[in-house]
């Protein structure tokens, strides 16, 4: 349809959004709700209805007369695949065009900045496209989060897989033959974590404790990217005059300090000086221990691990207390992999942020731990795919 010559005064694609968020919907609601005549709500009924974007569920309700039909989006019109890149793993789900998440795992994954990196991400999600007899056609995005500095438009990725002179997105394509948008991974599990919370909130600071350490906000309603997508670097906030080399190059970054990387790094450095844990055993056997072999020693009350944790907390909470400072949010959620560990990590955290916030401003802002697990990133991925694939639609 031609958009130019098109008389309604909305789109068939901005009615199919209407009905993405509203659900079940009849003819006689969407012209009351979005003040169109029935006539053009007929025709863009018809339009979406004809190209199987919507289906008929039956009969709504009314007070008097014939019941009009009741319709509503067509789930198998479509597919979205969304895949979470951490440190030792990937998350993987697959939803409909509903919205209804289908499926799901998690894969181990080493995070590297190679080509390997590149080839062993393409090899798993072909495995899961092929595990879970994904229709290649309907297949219309795949998300992907990627930890660092994310241009989406440009399909840039310029923390890992940095060394590629096409933008990722390219490359991804070629290799897997289907489009692909990417997202910051931080970003994108705020995403997740708005659409399932439903957070009536407008004001909200996202705080991603993995392997690094990011934010991101929602300021009155909108999502803050800045101007290339960059906004939200909190792990970079120069914090320490301390000599630990960070990953972007410079020294003294907060997430040297605080994030799953510097949980690891104190625990090597503690287990390297004759400090106990249950983690020992493995440390001396030189076995591999990762974020999520610690996160779990903690919550079996390993002391030197909770020691460590608490620190971590107390010392983000001064940052959260700048922030809180800075914006006023109304809500802030600490989320990732270390939220997993609970009140180790969450009481020390809310003690310095009563400690260094301004009282007034501090007033009225709510802290919560995130109640999701790690697939929340992978969630939020679908839902950019779609919000891509409609994006990109012409009707
Ligand atoms: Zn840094």
């Amino acid at each position: 349809m031609d958009k130019s010559t098109c008389k309604f005064k909305i789109s068939p694609k901005e009615l199919l959004e209407f009905f993405i968020e509203r659900g079940e919907l009849t003819i006689p609601l969407i012209s009351k709700e979005l003040d169109l005549s029935m006539p053009t709500t007929n025709k863009l009924i018809s339009y979406l209805y004809d190209n199987n974007y919507i289906i008929n569920v039956g009969k709504g309700e009314t007070g008097e007369g014939r019941p009009p039909s009741l319709y509503k989006v067509n789930n198998n019109i479509g597919f979205f695949m969304g895949v979470d890149i951490k440190k030792d793993f990937i998350y993987i789900n697959l939803m409909d065009f509903g919205g209804n998440i289908l499926r799901n795992k998690n894969c181990k994954y080493n995070l590297e900045n190679s080509y390997k990196g590149i080839k062993d991400l393409c090899n798993l999600i072909n495995e899961t496209l092929k595990e879970w007899s994904v229709n290649k056609t309907l297949l219309k995005y795949i998300g992907i989060n990627i930890p660092g500095r994310i241009h989406t438009e440009e399909g840039m990725s310029h923390t890992y897989f940095s060394f590629l002179e096409d933008p990722i997105t390219e490359v991804l394509e070629y290799e897997l033959n289907h489009k692909i948008v990417i997202e910051n991974d931080t970003r994108a599990m705020f995403l997740g974590e708005l659409f399932l919370e439903k957070y009536r909130e407008k004001n909200i600071v996202f705080i991603n404790v993995g392997w690094g350490l990011g934010s991101a906000f929602l300021v009155n309603g909108e999502i803050v990217r800045g101007k290339d997508g960059y906004a939200g670097e909190l792990g970079h906030f120069y914090a320490y005059d301390n000599e630990v080399l960070c990953h972007c190059g410079k020294k003294g970054c907060l997430e040297t300090e605080v994030s799953g990387s510097a949980f690891y790094r104190k625990l090597m450095d503690s287990l390297k000086n004759g400090k106990s844990s249950i983690l020992s055993k493995k440390f001396n056997n030189n076995d591999r221990i990762t974020l999520f072999d610690i996160i779990e020693a903690t919550n079996s009350e390993d002391l030197l691990c909770i020691d460590i944790v608490e620190h971590i907390g107390s010392e983000l909470g001064k940052h959260v207390a700048n922030l809180i400072n800075l914006l006023n949010p109304e809500l802030i959620i600490i989320g990732g992999s270390m939220a997993a560990t609970g009140d180790y990590f969450f009481l020390p955290l809310k003690s310095s942020v009563k400690k260094y916030t301004l009282k007034i401003v501090n007033k009225n802002t709510n802290i919560v731990l995130s109640k999701l697990n790690d697939n929340t990133g992978s969630i939020g991925a679908c839902f950019i795919a779609r919000e891509k694939y409609l994006k990109k639609m012409t009707v």
